[in-house]
């Protein structure tokens, strides 16, 4: 998507590790109409689904799904990070994080995921898939189905995209990233 590329190009940070930084239009400070924008870009690459729930992780992740979720006209589930003690049916999974370098729980009520429910997971990033393979996890623990998985920035150079696509999920992508060696950033 051309808006977002540019964007990345003119406010990207890296950082050491093959990290972008993008706080200042999506992980800190936002950018509410570009966040429209992209959301709309992503309904139009899934149209031919039928999607009854977006779900995504907090925090990051909630931006763009729940815009994604008002041009759905569907509701946005995110999974907690932090295990609930009053949280009832309660489906949990252990996802790696790439930025942060150690495994978290996450969890969703069974009551909100459903084995009726046809599920668009978002989310800012696309790395190793880690978080994208625990909502699979969880998709598949309340016998939903996962219609697709669409993502603001995928880092090309890292596994998560072939490996999704490699087990036949449609996914799509706003921008990738090929490479940010030497820290400078090369997109697809
Ligand atoms: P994955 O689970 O695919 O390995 O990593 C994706 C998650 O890690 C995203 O939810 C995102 O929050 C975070 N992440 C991974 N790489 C980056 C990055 O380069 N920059 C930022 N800002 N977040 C990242």
């Amino acid at each position: 998507m051309k808006q977002l590329k540019e964007r990345i190009l003119s406010d990207g940070k890296c950082f050491p590790g093959g990290i972008l930084k993008v706080d200042n239009f999506i992980n800190h400070q936002m950018d509410p109409i570009l966040m429209r924008e992209m959301a709309k870009e992503l309904v139009k690459r899934f149209s031919g689904h039928q999607i009854n729930k977006v779900i995504t992780i907090e925090a990051s992740g909630i931006a763009p799904a729940i815009m994604v979720g008002a041009i759905l006209d569907v509701p946005v589930l995110f999974a907690k990070k932090k295990v609930p003690s009053t949280m009832e049916n309660m489906l949990v999974t252990e996802v790696f994080s790439f930025t942060k370098g150690r495994s978290y729980s996450v969890c969703v009520s069974g009551d909100y995921l459903c084995k009726d429910d046809k599920v668009l997971f978002v989310d800012d990033f696309l790395a190793n898939g880690n978080a994208a393979k625990g909502i699979i996890d969880l998709v598949n623990q309340a016998g939903a189905s996962l219609e697709g998985m669409g993502f603001l920035i995928e880092k090309g150079f890292q596994t998560g995209g072939d490996e999704l696509r490699g087990r036949g999920i449609h996914v799509e992508s706003l921008a990738i990233i090929d490479s940010l060696d030497n820290c400078t950033i090369k997109l697809r």
